[in-house]
């Protein structure tokens, strides 16, 4: 994620101390309007007073959260999401969504019934593996009792047929996300929940599963998702697009956009690029998202082969998103990077997101530096590469900056109120610079490339990224990173 639009000089091509200082006043500005957008409650509520139900032995019920220190209630335990196949249908005329989610998951305990998170929807039919299921939803928390109990390892399908108006999240700092109506069709955007807005879903990245997308929509309207368009169909006036992403997905990264856009196919080394343009927005845009291609094989040398088997970006005509997002495969950005001078910085860090993020995702929320350092580094050497500023000038412009709010936040445990602070995206890239000047630049991109390779198509943790640097640097490293990530204090100059 990005929130770093609407504002002049947010480019890497300004002067970077110029720079630097507006990121981070932008930063103190919107943190607080941030902690609200990323933390109010429209999935987490509390569960109604479970149904007594007589658990046959060896079963129980599954978590109603998945064990993140941050959101305790975000995603569910008890079994892992393997594959969702959503079929959906939007009418701008309404709003109205109505859908069916068939989700392949694998129980990880002998499962009485479990959770899928929901909300603002309504549940017309559950089934679980083709029998009739018990649904329990309190707008939050969808509680499904299975006719027959799920053995522990065994995979089982269930079907929800689904309808509502989603619900679009409000805040007059960060703009809106979520499920967002806008003037012609919908976005779904948001971080760190937005997927649980339309469609049931274990909604933590710690799950990540496969996607099959079908969007249904106006036939004079695009419908736009992840990964590759296997096709599209036409009846009664309405057009179905369906899209497949083959690799797994963390489930804020899956989108829908549907809306008046000008598209441009092609293909950049053998994948399909699929980008998307409000046409509302001037061509100009269309320039800027058409150097994706390009920003990928920038990245790829930093951070080895591009993780997805499809390219692309969405850029958004309404200004109460005023952000951009990494969505898997085909990031959305907001209409406020457009229009004040080169943009690709904003590119640059979407799509670095690709291996650092969303390749590579987060297993606990506390753990975002991992994401929006990396990224944000990705922003310096792209400065650096260009002959604009070297990643060391801009460390010593903001490490010189003594009253800056990053001090106090530690980046590798910011606290769910700071987690989209400027500190975990200027000291988090601090932080690693650091550890580029404290090992030296050839064992630092050895470790940069393997970290995404690795772990390519899973999980990671701080813990397991600093036991790979001391690893490939055969340095010990806990001071230097604990100072860097943990102290609400300035650390040591490396
Ligand atoms: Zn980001």
């Amino acid at each position: 994620m990005d929130w770093r639009a609407n504002r002049p000089g947010a480019g890497t091509s300004r002067v970077w101390s110029r720079v630097a200082v507006a990121r981070a006043a932008a930063a103190a500005a919107l943190a607080a309007a941030l902690l609200a957008g990323c933390t109010s409650p429209p999935v987490i509520a509390p569960l109604p007073t479970p149904t007594p139900s007589v658990n046959p032995a060896g079963f129980s019920a599954g978590g109603e959260g998945i064990g993140d220190p941050y959101y305790p209630k975000a995603g569910n335990g008890g079994y892992d999401v393997t594959h969702y196949d959503l079929d959906v249908r939007y009418e701008p005329d309404t709003d109205r969504l109505s859908g069916t989610a068939r989700i392949t998951a694998t129980a990880t305990i002998g499962l009485s019934r479990f959770n899928l998170d929901l909300t603002g929807l309504t549940v017309e039919r559950v089934t679980v593996n083709g029998a009739d299921a018990r649904a329990d939803h309190d707008d939050s928390e969808l509680v499904i009792t299975p006719a027959e109990p799920i053995p522990a390892g065994s995979e089982f399908v269930v079907e929800i047929v689904y309808a509502g108006v989603p619900e679009t999240l409000s805040d007059p700092g960060l703009g809106s996300s979520g499920f967002m109506h806008t003037d012609d069709g919908a976005v779904a955007i948001g971080e760190p929940e937005v997927a649980s807005s339309w469609f049931p879903v274990n909604d933590h990245p710690r799950d990540k599963a496969t996607y099959t997308i079908t969007i249904t929509a106006p036939d004079d309207l695009s419908a736009i998702s992840n990964g590759v368009l296997r096709g599209k169909s036409s009846e009664g006036g309405f057009t179905t697009w369906e899209w497949e992403m083959s690799d797994p997905m963390a489930p804020y990264l899956a989108t829908m956009v549907v809306g008046e856009y000008r598209v441009h196919e092609s293909t950049h080394d053998g994948l399909p690029v699929f980008i998307a343009v409000d046409v509302d927005l001037p061509t100009s845009v269309d320039s800027e998202l058409s150097r994706s291609g390009e920003v990928v094989d920038f990245l790829e040398e930093y951070f080895g082969p591009y993780p997805f088997d499809a390219i692309g970006g969405i850029a958004i005509d309404d200004r109460r998103i005023r952000f951009a997002l990494e969505n898997q495969s085909r990031p959305i950005y907001g209409p406020g990077f457009f229009g004040g001078g080169d943009a690709s910085w904003v590119v640059v860090h979407e799509l670095a997101h690709q291996w650092y993020g969303n390749s590579v995702a987060l297993h606990e929320w506390g753990d975002i530096w991992l994401n929006e350092g990396f990224a944000s580094y990705a922003e310096w050497l792209w400065a650096e590469e260009r002959g604009e500023q070297t990643a060391q000038q801009t460390f010593d412009v903001l490490y010189s900056q003594a009253q800056n709010s990053i001090w106090s936040v530690p980046p590798g445990e910011p606290g769910p109120a700071d987690l989209f602070s400027s500190s975990v995206y200027v000291r988090g890239a601090m932080a690693v610079h650091a550890l580029r000047v404290t090992v030296g630049d050839e064992d630092f991109f050895a470790i940069l490339k393997a970290w995404a390779t690795e772990k390519a198509h899973s999980n990671g943790t701080t813990e397991e990224f600093i036991a790979l640097a001391e690893r490939i640097s055969g340095e010990q490293l806990d001071d230097l990173f604990d100072a860097w990530l943990f102290q609400d204090s300035r650390p040591p100059r490396p």
